[in-house]
């Protein structure tokens, strides 16, 4: 192990470097349309370093610029039936919890929108995304909507005068380098309203090191928090937490900030909850050697009695396995429920991405499924065509 650049989160100036992995595709959400382009991507390193202190992880050669903006990105969950419950659930607990109605909501990296419209339907509220990617107009399930704009560019501190009651940002905050600097900038957005909140959503880095599931280590992810790094980040930047927590199968981390009044549960986030990832962190490359090792038998297997075996979601998880295991040969198709990706070519291995349907002639005797979350909903998929491959789960 070595030492590398002070941590982002709280300064610390020796986090300690642990794992590296090289040549890994940089853009997981791109889908590429030929098997070439796809293994030919962008591909960049990645070195984590453990900060003892705040307890956050960091790609500390991320280099934010290597990142494309200007290709086709996918929000991989944004299909699943699992996943659209969650999000509607969670619409409405925020309004219903900070008193939402008929008030002003601003989401960071909107994507498509369709979480801030939900905000904005449920609470007869009015809502402004920023995302530099977005391109109106995509779908019917995406129709225009008076109550909300988009604007399609990064939030930045000339856009300060967008006052929110409620600022939403999901899964912006693990990708960003200079996270402090940036939770700093939004607190203007929030702190014209007195009751206005902020809620933050990060993928939970507790299983990533601990199960482990090493997946999710992917080039876009520079930071990997747990919810007590990320309550932490939150206090050190002068917020107020409200609430913190796990969700989605404790796939996610949360926190409910305010810029002012008592703090709820941030005395919950003690330096003790750190102990438990620090020791999977000292025994984190030798498990995921293992883990590795252990995938590549079972391919190997899979290859030897002559079986068909697919992926299902082609995400960020699917490039991170793919990537991991090079199971280019072994598994050449990934089946996904965004019509938009079908036909085009999964980042690294390049397998290429198809529809359920596709299942029905193909007759696969296992479905390798990414998230267990997804495993009943895929299940009743497969059933439903006749269809009875092994499930197994990441
Ligand atoms: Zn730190």
């Amino acid at each position: 192990m070595s030492t590398c650049r002070s941590c982002p989160g709280c300064g610390c100036p020796e986090p300690t470097t642990f794992f590296e992995s090289r040549g890994v595709p940089v853009d997981v959400g791109v889908q590429w349309d030929s098997r070439a382009e796809a293994r030919g991507c962008p591909r960049g390193d990645i070195r984590l370093a453990f900060c003892r202190k705040c307890g956050l992880v960091v790609n500390v050669i991320f280099e934010p610029q290597r990142l494309c903006t200007t290709q086709s990105y996918e929000n991989p969950l944004d299909c699943s039936p699992t996943f659209q419950e969650y999000a509607r659930t969670l619409a409405l607990q925020l309004i219903e919890r900070y008193g939402i109605h008929g008030k002003t909501v601003v989401e960071i990296g909107c994507g498509s929108g369709s979480f801030l419209r939900l905000l904005c339907a449920l609470g007869n509220n009015r809502g402004i995304g920023f995302d530099p990617s977005h391109i109106g107009g995509r779908s019917e399930a995406e129709p225009a909507d008076s109550a909300v704009k988009i604007i399609p560019d990064v939030y930045s501190t000339r856009y300060a005068d967008q006052h929110a009651d409620l600022l939403c940002c999901r899964h912006l905050l693990d990708h960003l380098a200079a996270p402090r600097e940036f939770l700093l900038g939004l607190r203007q957005i929030i702190a014209a309203r007195p009751d206005a909140v902020a809620y933050f959503e990060v993928p939970e880095c507790q299983e990533i090191f601990l199960g482990p599931y090493p997946w999710l280590i992917i080039y876009e992810h520079c930071l990997y928090f747990t919810r007590t790094s990320l309550s932490r980040l939150f206090t050190e930047c002068g917020y107020s937490v409200q609430r913190m927590g796990t969700a989605y199968g404790d796939t996610f981390a949360f926190v409910e900030a305010r810029l002012s009044g008592c703090s709820q549960d941030e005395q919950n986030a003690t330096l003790s909850d750190l102990s438990d990832l620090a020791s999977a962190i000292e025994t984190f490359p030798a498990r995921y050697a293992r883990v590795l090792e252990d995938w590549h038998r079972r391919l190997q297997e899979i290859m030897n009695r002559g079986d068909r075996v697919v992926l299902w979601g082609a995400g960020a998880r699917s490039v991170g396995f793919t990537s991991a295991v090079g199971a280019a040969d072994q598994i050449p198709f990934v089946v996904d429920l965004n019509p938009r990706k079908w036909g085009h070519f999964l980042s690294g291995t390049g397998q290429e991405i198809v529809s359920p349907e596709f299942l029905r002639d193909y007759s696969p005797s296992a479905v390798i499924v990414m998230n267990a979350i997804y495993r009943n909903e895929i299940e009743s998929r497969v059933q439903e065509m006749g269809l009875s491959p092994e499930l197994l789960c990441l």
